[in-house]
């Protein structure tokens, strides 16, 4: 069974990261989606437990407060979370955990889980980040300038991550995070005790072999 980690995709509001981390959940069942915790309101055709567990704000300070959350963030004046529990069940099942979620998260979960892997996901230019966020059609004006002003800031950030993905083609973009996953995978640190299994057995039979 692969071994479960947790992979953070961040990027700009309307670049795509919602769609890539669904994208990557629906083409295989070793990626599980971690559905946040939040108190914005819910747009229409979100579903409560699918896309969010959506909170009032008393009920998100009391998950902050009782240590139920891996990480927190206000983001565009709401909270948002990932619930510990995503974590443990991912661990559980052996599955990859998918976080779509914000560059302040993104560096609490590298503090808190050494092996995270993080990508930032950028979309292939200004005019279609824009036309991404309107086609999207789930703010308003003052709502959609509040998300420009916060992608200003978290594009200063991408130097904090491992990877960087252009999402320009959705298909090209969700290949891309399945080939960095794939060789994730190959690290020697996530297969320390199958490998260290192999070089004994290699070594046995050639101290057996040698003359
Ligand atoms: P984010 O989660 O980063 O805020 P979304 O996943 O909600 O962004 O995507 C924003 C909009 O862009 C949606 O309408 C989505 O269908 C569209 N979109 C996402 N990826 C692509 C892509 N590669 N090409 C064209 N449109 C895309
Ligand atoms: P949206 O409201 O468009 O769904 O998300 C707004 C921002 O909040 C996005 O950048 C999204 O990645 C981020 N976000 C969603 N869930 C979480 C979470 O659990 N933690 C953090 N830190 N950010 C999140």
């Amino acid at each position: 069974m692969n071994r479960s980690f947790a992979l953070a995709i961040c990027a700009p509001s309307g670049t795509g990261k919602t769609t890539v981390a669904c994208a990557l959940v629906e083409a295989s069942d070793d990626f599980v989606f971690s559905v946040s915790a939040t108190t914005r309101p819910i747009r229409p055709g979100e579903g409560e437990g699918v896309d969010y567990r959506f909170v009032g704000r008393d009920e998100f300070d009391a998950m902050i407060r009782n240590g139920e959350l891996l990480e927190w963030a206000e983001v565009h004046g709401e909270l948002y979370g990932t619930p510990r529990a995503n974590l443990e069940e991912a661990e559980h099942q052996g599955r990859l955990l998918i976080l779509d979620i914000d560059v302040q998260g993104a560096r609490q979960v590298v503090e808190a889980l050494s092996d995270a892997v993080t990508v930032f996901l950028l979309p292939p230019s200004f005019d279609a980040l824009m036309e991404r966020l309107r086609q999207r059609g789930s703010e308003d004006e003052a709502r959609l300038r509040r998300r420009l002003e916060t992608a200003k800031n978290e594009l200063k950030c991408i130097d904090e991550f491992q990877y960087v993905v252009i999402n320009d083609r959705l298909e090209d973009a969700v290949e891309q995070i399945r080939a960095i996953v794939g060789a994730e995978r190959q690290r020697l640190s996530r297969r320390s005790a199958e490998i260290a299994q192999l070089r004994r057995q290699l070594q046995e039979g050639l101290e057996r072999e040698s003359p």
